[in-house]
């Protein structure tokens, strides 16, 4: 049986730790079932943000007559898009396992892991043998995701319907698609498939799309996705079944909200996107044979050193679910590296971690909601500018958007809630400031910005709750010639 210092079970953000390990000269070893690159790459954040920038392009061709610019939008050829991203996406992955089997001191072990005992794994290599290779690790990290979450609505096992897995590589383009889930990946795919002209119906359980995030954002995106899709907020799905080459999906008010139709509506489409959220990839590991702990939603327990219940077993990403974002998971692999080689001890700090949605508007977001202060009663201020209160924005007729702060009275951010173009490049000095400075807002407000740049709608709102004005600029909506 081979020996390793460290086993990695997930090649996504959990390959860092590996070469991490490896550069430090310890022997690592990687156990990946798909291909190396985790959900990220070949299922989640890259080829759907590929598909949301050609919806974009399709946009900004229906948006130009808005702006004196003459433009038909003649052809989408759908094929052709998904072929060349699935074709990008796959190739990088593939270099990224060319790359992992170069290095020294790092194996790569093709296929499922499970548990044997606490530091002995079975890699089950998916070609119906019984009892594959194993291996040992003095360490071990669990990295091993998330899939998409099948919820149990009536008569689904009987339909063929898409998961984000199949959606973002599909050859045609659906005519029309009812997709099941107001949440991000719901309302990603739900304005990319409407913007390149799909006939999209789009359930969401609560009033509004996005629910985690702050009112005021949640209300912009669903307002937005009315423009691309035939929205049923305050329903969920109760019953999906067939009707020849059809599907029909019954919903139902939903009990979470004031919805007081007591009318089930039948929604029927050629296809069906289910995109309920995601589940941890626990129970692929026969976790039973160690003292690893899971919580009720099957997400492993960990410390704020990522240490499981279990000694020298770590965990990140997906699967530990706290913060489900590439970003998240990559900063993980460093916390999980300094403490699982170094003895570090190092905690995680979720404070500045930042999140986006790249939707229409994009979405972008760090720290707390209002409704999340409200309920700790904690005190604070907030100040909300819209787009177009800065030159660009209002070149834009970006005017539906919004920066929106929240700081507790002594100047402390306490969240930053940005809703419009560049959203998720924006929000980024928020984070610095919340990360490294002392977090105030002053620390936003006082640095000079680029003007005539959207980063200026960021300063207004910065410059609203700040102890001093520091802008004398004007709000470009208030600047006329009467
Ligand atoms: C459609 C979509 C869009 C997304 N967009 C964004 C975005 O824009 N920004 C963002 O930050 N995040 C986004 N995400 C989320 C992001 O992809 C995940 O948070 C991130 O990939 C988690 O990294 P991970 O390393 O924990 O898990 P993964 O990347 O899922 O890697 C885990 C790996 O473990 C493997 N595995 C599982 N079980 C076993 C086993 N028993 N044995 C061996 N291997 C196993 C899996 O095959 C997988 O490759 C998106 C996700 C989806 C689905």
């Amino acid at each position: 049986m081979d020996e390793y210092d460290i086993v990695v079970i997930g090649g996504g953000s959990g390959s860092q730790v590996a070469t991490a390990a490896a550069e430090a000269g310890l022997e690592a070893a990687v156990i990946e079932r798909g291909p190396l690159g985790g959900a990220c790459i070949t299922r989640g954040c890259i080829p759907s943000k590929a598909l949301i920038h050609r919806a974009d392009v399709v946009e900004e061709i229906r948006r130009a007559e808005q702006f004196g610019v003459a433009a038909e939008l003649t052809d989408v050829d759908y094929g052709e898009i998904t072929s060349s991203i699935r074709e990008t996406v796959y190739e990088k992955a593939e270099g990224q396992e060319s790359s992992l089997e170069d290095a020294d001191n790092v194996s790569l072990y093709d296929g499922e892991a499970r548990f044997v005992d606490e530091r002995t794994l079975e890699v089950d290599p998916g070609d119906g043998d019984d009892g594959g290779e194993r291996l040992r690790g003095e360490t071990v990290v669990l990295a091993a995701g998330s899939r998409p979450m099948v919820p149990p609505i009536d008569g689904l096992e009987d339909v063929d319907f898409l998961t984000s897995d199949d959606a973002l590589f599909l050859d045609d383009r659906p005519d029309e698609l009812v997709v099941i889930g107001g949440g991000y990946i719901g309302v990603e795919l739900g304005y990319f498939f409407g913007a390149i002209g799909a006939d999209v119906t789009l359930v969401g359980r609560s009033e509004t799309l996005v629910p985690k995030e702050d009112d005021a954002v949640s209300e912009v995106v669903t307002d937005s996705l009315e423009s691309y899709c035939e929205l049923y907020t305050g329903y969920e799905a109760a019953a999906v079944e067939r009707d020849g080459d059809r599907v029909v999906v019954t919903a139902a008010p939903s009990d979470d909200t004031d919805n007081t139709d007591d009318e089930t509506i039948d929604l029927e489409a050629d296809q069906l996107l289910v995109a309920t959220g995601r589940r941890p990839n626990t129970d692929t590991l026969n976790l039973e044979a160690t003292n690893v702990e899971t919580d009720d939603n099957d997400h492993v327990e960990v410390d704020a050193t990522l240490e499981t219940t279990a000694d020298g077993i770590w965990a990140m990403g997906d699967i530990v679910g706290d913060q489900p974002f590439k970003h998240a998971a990559d900063y993980e692999a460093q916390i999980v590296s300094a403490n699982a080689l170094d003895d570090a001890g190092r905690e995680v700090d979720y404070d500045a971690m930042p999140h986006a949605i790249f939707t229409s508007p994009q979405v972008a977001s760090v720290g707390r909601t209002e409704h999340e202060l409200e309920d700790a009663g904690r005190e604070h201020e907030s100040a909300t500018i819209p787009f177009d209160a800065a030159p660009l924005g209002m070149i834009l007729e970006a005017g539906d958007g919004l920066v929106k702060v929240l700081a507790a009275p002594d100047g402390e951010i306490l969240g930053c809630h940005i809703v419009g173009p560049q959203a998720s490049t924006l929000i980024q000095e928020v984070v610095v400031a919340m990360d490294g400075g002392a977090g105030t807002v002053d620390d936003v407000a006082e640095p000079v910005h680029v003007h005539p740049a959207l980063s200026e709608v960021v300063y207004a709102a910065f410059d609203e709750l700040s102890s001093q004005p520091y802008s004398t600029a004007p709000d470009w909506r208030d600047v006329s010639s009467e």
